[in-house]
């Protein structure tokens, strides 16, 4: 009897429809987070320098803008890449079949083995997916993907232009409408109950400790806020 080797593969047990949305869900959290801390750090900053609110409405728009673009950039070029190699995979997988196709059927044979099937049944598995679709099979048993659900790096990208404008528009929105004296209270306010929004929400998607997510993920947006507050006032003191 061969006893199965190691724990399942990890990816491979999240890797159907509910794991690549809750994979998608957990990506737009971070965006939206990414986008509160950043700008929220940048409009307080300019804020603790300057009390005109086109200067302070030019940063915190200028600064979602740069931030919504390089997130949505960074995750198409990302996901391009993951895709080009997943690609590459299933056409190896292709010629692979097409020129040793025993060689391939025992592979699959010996990997449905590796997950608890006895020899015979794993033959019997491997034979049936074969005849159905072998490609098909190898990309998901072997390389763990479909090939007719690769993700779209064009999704990805709005998905993330998305995620981090929606975060972003909070501290932005805090900060230009309220009067003067308000500004800097009502978005520190704001920001940090956003953020132990989306510390919780992200804690709960990964099955992770709430309250302490939901410190630390405040702990670094008051960091963040304090620290460009300061330099602007610095600044503002010293230039103005
Ligand atoms: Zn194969």
């Amino acid at each position: 009897m061969t006893e199965p080797v190691g724990p399942p593969d990890h990816d491979e047990a999240h890797g159907g429809a509910l794991g690549s949305r809750l994979n998608w869900l957990r990506a737009a959290v971070l965006g939206a987070n990414d986008g509160v801390v950043s700008t929220a750090g940048l409009v307080v900053g300019v804020a603790g320098a300057t009390d005109d609110r086109t200067a302070l409405l030019t940063a915190g728009l200028a600064g979602l803008l740069a931030g919504s673009l390089s997130m949505a950039a960074g995750e198409y070029v990302s996901v391009s890449t993951q895709r080009d190699s997943e690609k590459a995979a299933i056409s190896l997988e292709k010629r692979e079949l097409r020129e040793q196709p025993e060689a391939e059927l025992e592979e699959l044979t010996g990997l449905l083995e590796q997950r608890g099937l006895s020899r015979e049944v794993a033959r019997e598995a491997a034979e049936q997916l074969t005849a159905r679709d072998a490609l098909r099979a190898h990309a998901r048993v072997e390389l763990g993907i479909d090939p007719d659900d690769l993700t779209n790096p064009w999704h990805a990208a709005w998905a993330s232009f998305l995620a981090f404008t929606a975060g972003a528009l909070l501290p932005l929105l805090a900060m230009v409408l309220p009067p003067a004296a308000w500004r800097v209270p009502v978005t520190v306010v704001s920001v940090l109950a956003a953020l132990a929004l989306t510390g919780w929400s992200s804690a709960r998607l990964g099955d992770a400790a709430v309250r302490r997510a939901i410190w630390r993920n405040m702990g670094g947006g008051a960091v963040a806020m304090a620290v460009t507050y300061a330099a602007g006032s610095l600044l503002g003191a010293v230039a103005g």
